[in-house]
């Protein structure tokens, strides 16, 4: 756990009490602060209370006793609109932070050279951050992973010169990280998400360009959409940071680009040389992870030479195991692959993976649609071998498919499975996939994504085993 110094003998109001604001209250009374917790939610009042922190109702307070809000990350700072302590904090004159601007500004105070990583953008973000962690550690570093992946940054190993942290950064933990300026940043791309709580793609494109822009090192900056690449260009533009560019577009001078799953860079009078190699690595699958791999890669480079010297970059790739519920290969049974990509929530999403594998794919799907449903995703109709549709957008996708793609109604994700897996297994085709992908949210039969990808995990297992007994 990191002990937070810098509010000593002040008193801090915490807003948002689920695990990231447990740990801060810690993190700050550990390092000597009075604090004030609170939470609009009676449930998370009594977590808190049972975790032993001094819960205060904060509408009944005077605000210019505290230092500062230290708010949830999802909490509303700004839109649709500000949360009432916002409202409070700003009358009173409080500053309002996060966990990570602690973080952060903790680490000035104590260890300022320590290493950070962080990463950012729209898609791609935990793939990137537990990549450059695997690498970081394959080459035998102290590397510390956290932030909007895995643990809240309080509860890690604090900064030290020899420890690296690599923290992924949502939109929203910048938005309250004034101070983050962290060793290397990485901004792999930036599509319209999160409007409703941003207000425009405009301000939501400004929040990540400050994560960037305040690298004390290098900036890696995917510059295959619009807005990365403006922000790449105005960042070129000054003299810090250092800017390494990734595409996936084509080649690039100034970074690394990949073409046909390996990555590149130009050397001395334009000279292609070939940095890494994906083929064949399944966990980077895909050139959304050809992308998320050389940012990676940019990333790992950036970092003072002790941190990297004898690492074996290509072995390293080659082990990355991936993360669960994303192109997860969760079985092969005779030669058919089975992929759990139950993180897949909407179209774009599922995209990816439909462009991950040339043909017999197995297609399982439905569930909540969103808006727009599949309709996006006809270019790729020709991959499909036959979908099987579960869920409430059962109909909706039928519709869509129509005479394009052979299809059954399958209802619930255990037939779908069975039928799939036996489609599959007799089709005898070479490169089989049975793939989950819904394109949709989880919530009409299981309780989120992993839940979903877990019980797709859970049968496919069980059919393996079956087949093991025959
Ligand atoms: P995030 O943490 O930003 O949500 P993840 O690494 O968890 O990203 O990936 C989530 C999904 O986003 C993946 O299943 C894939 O469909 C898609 N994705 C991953 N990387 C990229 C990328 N570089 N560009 C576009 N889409 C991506």
């Amino acid at each position: 756990m990191i002990r937070i110094t810098t509010f000593k003998d002040r008193t801090v109001a915490v807003f948002g009490l689920g695990a990231s604001g447990l740990a801060t209250v810690r993190a700050l009374m550990e390092g000597g602060a009075r604090v004030a917790a609170w939470d609009d939610s009676e449930a998370g009042r009594k977590a808190a209370t049972d975790a032993g922190c001094p819960v205060v109702d904060l509408t009944q307070v005077n605000w210019r006793e505290f230092a500062a809000l230290v708010l949830a990350p999802g909490v509303p700072l700004t839109h649709p609109e500000p949360h009432w302590t916002v409202v409070k904090a700003q009358a009173a004159g409080v500053e309002i932070i996060g966990d990570v601007e602690l973080f952060f500004r903790d680490r000035t105070v104590s260890a300022p050279h320590s290493p950070v990583v962080a990463i950012t953008g729209t898609n791609g973000k935990s793939t990137t951050t537990a990549l450059i962690a695997h690498i970081l550690r394959e080459y035998g570093n102290d590397v510390q992973l956290g932030g909007n992946i895995g643990r809240a940054v309080l509860t890690l190993e604090p900064p030290a010169d020899n420890r690296i942290h690599v923290l992924e950064l949502s939109s929203f933990q910048i938005d309250l990280s004034p101070g983050a300026a962290p060793t290397v940043a990485v901004l792999l791309n930036v599509t319209p998400d999160h409007i409703d709580r941003h207000g425009t793609v405009e301000h939501y494109a400004e929040v990540k360009r400050r994560l960037v822009d305040k690298a004390e090192g290098t900036a890696v900056i995917g510059i295959d959409d619009d807005w990365c690449a403006g922000i790449a260009e105005s960042l070129e533009a000054g003299a810090k940071p250092n800017v390494r560019r990734v595409s996936i577009r084509g080649a690039i001078d100034r970074g690394l680009y990949a073409r046909d799953a390996r990555v590149f860079e130009r050397g001395a009078e334009g000279r292609e040389i070939e940095r890494a190699n994906l083929a064949g690595i399944p966990t980077l699958r895909g050139s959304h992870n050809w992308q998320n791999a050389a940012a990676a890669i940019a990333a790992v480079e950036a970092l003072p030479e002790k941190f990297r010297a004898g690492g074996d970059l290509q072995a390293a790739l080659r082990s990355f195991p991936g993360l669960p519920h994303r192109l997860e290969v969760a079985q092969k049974i005779g030669p058919v692959d089975f992929i759990n990509d139950s993180k897949a929530t909407n179209a774009d999403s599922t995209e990816k993976a439909l462009a991950s594998f040339e043909g017999n794919i197995y297609w399982i799907l439905g569930g909540k649609p969103k808006a727009g449903g599949i309709t996006t995703l006809a270019p790729y109709f020709s991959r499909i071998a036959k979908a099987y549709l579960i869920g409430e957008a059962t109909e909706e996708f039928a519709a869509t498919l129509g005479d394009a793609v052979p299809f059954e109604r399958s209802g619930t994700l255990d037939v779908a499975v069975r039928n799939a897996a036996s489609d599959a297994l007799a089709s005898g085709k070479p490169g089989s996939v049975v793939l989950l992908s819904p394109a949709c949210a989880s919530y009409d039969q299981f309780k989120n994504f992993e839940v979903r990808g877990d019980a797709f995990k859970k049968l496919v297992a069980h059919l393996a085993a079956e087949r093991d007994g025959r």
